[in-house]
């Protein structure tokens, strides 16, 4: 069954209302509103995740376009006693249709470990969100040649048992290939998309219908070869979702 490409922003910890410290996100979401109302329209689905204080704003901009908002993190509970945090219930409640688990900054930088990304998983369904459950090797465990074992690991230990393609999302990211401009090569992403279908397949023969994204320093030069490596069903795209030129491009690549 074909499958529609999903293209994701990323905005990581960027964005403010009017740029008073750095990125206005609320011009960039109307850039590519505009974008959107001059055509073409990109033959993808098309998502942005920005900070959490700008969501709902950027939601009441889009409400009603074809460009759906996501959170980049949920806690696992509903609500409590759990000082800064989001819930699930919360980015729904702001207009977000989907939230980003198990990034590989939250699991460096927060210690998220594969049973806490498949408990705030659980709690994305819960609140009717779409998981995009993020997996990807770090560069030592690729040299080691361990890459296929680690992301094996980690959708075993992040994917809930209700996962279907109807509420989650797998995205393939090599922590090595964030934000550093390098890539690995279309033969290897290929290998390694092709390994996390036959994983989902081996879950449930309904799982193999699951969008697998590649992240990793995608952009408007590269989105062309890499969108069109077999078994890529869209891109995880930081540093370029901050350029409304370069996300464009880079959705406008999907055939
Ligand atoms: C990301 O944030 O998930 C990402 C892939 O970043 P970049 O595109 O900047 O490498």
């Amino acid at each position: 069954m074909a499958r529609t490409a999903l293209i994701v922003g990323n905005w990581k910890m960027h964005g403010t209302s009017a740029g008073k410290a750095g990125l206005d996100g609320l011009a960039l979401v109307g850039a590519l509103l505009a974008k959107l109302r001059d055509g073409p329209p990109p033959r993808c689905d098309l998502l942005v995740c920005p900070p959490a204080t700008l969501l709902a704003r950027v939601a009441d901009l889009a409400r009603g376009s074809a460009i759906a908002i996501g959170g980049q993190d949920c806690h696992a509970k509903a609500d409590g006693p759990h000082t800064g945090d989001v819930s699930a219930e919360m980015l729904a409640d702001a207009g977000c249709r989907f939230v980003i688990v198990g990034h590989s900054e939250r699991r460096s930088d927060h210690g998220e470990t594969d049973p806490l990304v498949r408990a705030k998983a659980e709690a994305a369904h819960r609140a009717g969100l779409v998981a995009i459950v993020c997996v990807g090797e770090t560069e030592a465990e690729r040299l080691a040649g361990k890459a296929a074992e680690v992301v094996g690991r980690q959708l075993a230990g992040s994917l809930p048992a209700g996962a279907d393609p109807s509420n989650t999302v797998v995205a393939y990211e090599p922590v090595w290939a964030i934000g550093t401009g390098r890539t690995p090569t279309a033969k290897d992403i290929a290998a390694m998309h092709g390994l996390v279908r036959k994983t989902l397949a081996g879950r449930g023969a309904n799982l193999a219908d699951m969008r697998i994204l590649y992240g990793g320093s995608v952009k408007a030069s590269n989105a062309a070869e890499i969108l069109g490596i077999g078994d890529v069903d869209g891109a995880l795209v930081g540093g370029a979702s901050l350029k409304a030129d370069e996300f464009w491009a880079v959705a406008q690549a999907c055939r």
